[in-house]
Order: C-alpha cells, then structure tokens, then sequence
C-alpha cells in the first residue's frame, strides 16, 4: 500500500499547527500532536515514525498491545490512552503508556492507583470532562471536576497532569470555541484552589475537525486520526 499520503498530511498538519500558534503568539513547542492510530495498522504507525512522531494514542487496551508488540522500538514512543478504561483492563495499560487521558471516576482513579503500586510505577493522568455535557459522551462534568482532582491529590501513585475533553462533531469548529475556553478555564481554577500535589499543565483537546481553534484557546495537546490516517473503517 502506498502510504505517501500520511507524509502529506503530516506535513499540512504541521503547517496548520504552527500556523496556528502564531496566530496567538504561542510557541510551537507548547503543542504536542498525538497521532490516534485506533483500528490502523502497524505499518502507517511506522510511517509517522519516520516523519518524526513519536506520539501515540490508541483507545483499547488489547490493540495498544498487539502494535507495542510488533513496532520497532515501540519502547522509545510515547503510548496514549484515550479511550473510556474500563477498571478490568487498567492492568494492561498501566506501566505501558505514558499517559492515561480518560479517568472520569474515583472508582477508576482507585484502580489505576492500585494497580501503579504494584507495578512500583507512578501513572500521569488526564481528568476526562465532557465540557459539552453530551450525552453519548464519557467524563465528569465541569462541576465535578474539582473534587475528583481533589481525590486524585490524595492518591499516592497518581499523577494528575491536566484536563481532556471531547468536543462534539460539528462543521464549523468555531462552534466548539467556548467550551475548548471553558477547559482552560477550569485548569486555572483548579490550579488556584492549590490543592496539594496538584498542578496541572496539560490540556488535551483539539482533534481533526476543531484542532487549530482548540490551539488557540491553549491547547497543549492535540489528538489526530483522520486528518493523519483518513476515515477509520469499523470491521462490526
Ligand atoms: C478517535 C479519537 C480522536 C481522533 O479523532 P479524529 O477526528 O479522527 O481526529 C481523538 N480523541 C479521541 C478520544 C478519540 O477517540
């Protein structure tokens, strides 16, 4: 299969990233691109890999796996967790990814740090938020934000790092503005109530359709499948 077509998407991708950041004066190195290699194979990983990206982020536990198994090097790559964890699959996942996106439960956040400690390992984690309050979407809401983080805090082999949300699909990012503002703001707030061991720098936000806007509103992390890979097929 000829794969030249990801060299050119990275490559207008990463023109559409530094674009972006200069439109509000940020740093191009502020913004980490998180290639979502969910249900592709092996193969256009390792073409990513040769165009420099060193980010992944896959959303089941069994498929991170099998590619961690057969990818070169897949030890020198940073592994994402994006997708809802369920609590009987975060042994497969913790030790193995750098950072886990999706807790949105004190229940999940237990287990994760259950699991870190037997493994003598400390896992960085992302709060889950569902900013647009869908409902076919996991995450707690803005309002619980705070206590599950307060929560977190108290969890020896934890890490909290930040904040991640999934925007709905629309046509017109400018649509999802406010709620990728909203996720900023949130950081901010529970970055000042100080809570002890708490202080949170990522925002992980933006995907293909809305992934400038969310930039411009601070995004620190952005997460892209199709605008990388094309459509994802699902063989039901
Ligand atoms: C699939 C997925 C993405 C990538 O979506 P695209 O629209 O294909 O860029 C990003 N984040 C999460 C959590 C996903 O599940």
């Amino acid at each position: 299969m000829n794969l030249d077509f990801i060299d050119n998407n990275l490559k207008e991708i990463e023109d559409k990233i530094t674009a972006a950041c200069s439109r509000c004066g940020r740093d191009r190195n502020e913004v980490t691109l998180i290639a979502i290699s969910k249900t592709k194979p092996a193969a256009m990983i390792e073409r990513c890999i040769g165009n420099g990206i060193t980010f992944f982020g896959e959303n089941k536990a069994q498929e991170l796996m099998d590619k961690q198994s057969v990818i070169d090097g897949s030890s020198s790559l940073h592994w994402n967790f994006i997708g809802h964890l369920q609590r009987n699959k975060v042994k497969y996942i913790v030790g193995n990814v750098d950072l886990i996106h999706s807790v949105d439960s004190e229940r999940l956040a237990d287990s994760i740090n259950e699991q870190s400690k037997k493994k003598n390992v400390i896992s960085d984690v992302l709060i889950e938020v569902n900013v647009a309050m869908e409902e076919s979407k996991f995450g707690v809401s803005c309002e619980e934000a705070p206590g599950l983080a307060q929560y977190m805090s108290t969890l020896s082999n934890i890490r909290l790092r930040g904040l991640m949300t999934i925007a709905p699909y629309v046509d017109n990012p400018e649509i999802n503005r406010p709620l990728f503002a909203k996720l900023r703001k949130l950081l901010i707030d529970i970055n000042s109530k100080n809570i002890d061991n708490v202080n949170m720098d990522v925002l992980s936000m933006g995907m293909t359709g809305d992934y400038e806007v969310a930039i411009e509103e601070g995004a620190t992390m952005v997460r892209i499948g199709t605008g990388i890979f094309g459509e994802r097929i699902y063989n039901i």
